[in-house]
């Protein structure tokens, strides 16, 4: 028998049971809002790792406790919201709760520091496997949310950061290369491991973008959730997906790894979706935060996501996004 997958699970067994709260969007968002007072909205995300799924044995426990903080960060950059604070839920066999669990809090402390957070409650279990769950919650002026819904035909696509740097970490992981010099696995391992919740961006793009989302899944499978929810098409173009210096180094003219880079996730950069008449400021943004923002492909009426190479012919994914489950 086929077991559900993560997104049918969600609409099949928890959407009924938020239906009747429509702060959750049904579960179709990064994050669901509540209403604080009239000029503030509470945002709400949660984000779970499991050890030998998310991370393996190797990783150190202050990358694990950063990687839950900022793929939660993630979520609240992806709607446009300020973090507050964050509960945090551990279920921890016996022998991970010396050492582990307190580099794992020197971690968290690290980044409560660097992204203005603290930890306000949680809960800790015993449990034969190692499983650490986070909710972060942030606010956002009163329906100045960043949705996955806005796109329209005609809106222009967008991406920060750089694409696929996750994904080669995973596989450095993975496959342990013994052809890659230092400097690079430590880059790639980085943005495995400490990936830059956008979250100034995020804000900067309130007034600015129709949609956006933020790419944990692969910037196929994430571009699908705006284009599903906004019931638009995206048209993505291969060539203008930006790239690493490293990883370029990395696939060596590899085609299929540079398509590969579209289905890895884990990259947590912003997807946006904005009018063209918001290119200038788009560009002015990009320069003041530092952060680099590049024009990807189009938005247009009908369905689903279309790559394209430089001659505009389709080019096809073996697989649009990563999944753990
Ligand atoms: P993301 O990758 O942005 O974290 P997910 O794909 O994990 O988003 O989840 C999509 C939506 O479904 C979110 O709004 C999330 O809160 C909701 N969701 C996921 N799992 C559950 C669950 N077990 N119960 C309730 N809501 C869930
Ligand atoms: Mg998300």
């Amino acid at each position: 028998m086929n077991h559900r997958g993560e997104f049918s699970m969600i609409e099949e067994v928890f959407r009924p049971l938020a239906e009747v709260n429509h702060f959750s969007f049904g579960l179709s968002d990064d994050a669901a809002i509540m209403q604080l007072d009239s000029n503030q909205d509470l945002v709400v995300t949660s984000d779970a790792m499991a050890d030998g799924i998310h991370f393996d044995s190797y990783t150190p426990a202050a990358d694990v406790a950063r990687k839950l903080l900022r793929s939660n960060l993630s979520d609240i950059a992806a709607m446009g919201g300020i973090p507050i604070s964050y509960t945090l839920t551990t279920a921890l066999p016996e022998h991970y709760r010396d050492t582990w669990i307190e580099e794992f809090a020197e971690g968290l402390k690290v980044d409560q520091k660097n992204f203005g957070v603290s930890l306000i409650g949680g809960d800790t279990i015993s449990s034969r496997s190692l499983v650490l769950s986070m909710t972060l919650l942030g606010r956002v002026d009163s329906n100045q949310t960043l949705r996955r819904n806005g796109a329209l035909a005609g809106d222009a696509l967008y991406v920060s950061g750089t694409i696929g740097d996750a994904g080669i970490g995973l596989s450095i992981t993975k496959n342990k290369p013994n052809n890659i010099d230092t400097a690079s696995k430590k880059f790639f391992l980085d943005r495995l491991h400490k990936p830059s919740p956008r979250l100034e961006l995020g804000q900067s793009l309130i007034t600015l973008s129709s949609a956006a989302i933020d790419v944990s899944d692969g910037l196929i499978a994430d571009l699908e959730h705006i284009c599903a929810e906004s019931k638009v098409a995206a048209t993505v173009w291969l060539e203008s997906v930006p790239i690493s210096e490293a990883a370029k180094n990395f696939i060596n003219g590899d085609s299929g790894a540079n398509v590969a880079r579209l289905s890895a996730g884990e990259d947590y950069e912003l997807i946006f979706t904005a009018p063209d008449y918001s290119a200038e400021n788009i560009a002015l943004i990009s320069k003041q935060l530092g952060v680099q923002i590049t024009h990807i492909g189009s938005i247009s009426e009908g369905r689903g996501v279309t790559v394209i190479d430089r001659d505009s012919e389709e080019v096809f994914l073996s697989s649009k996004g990563f999944s753990h489950y």
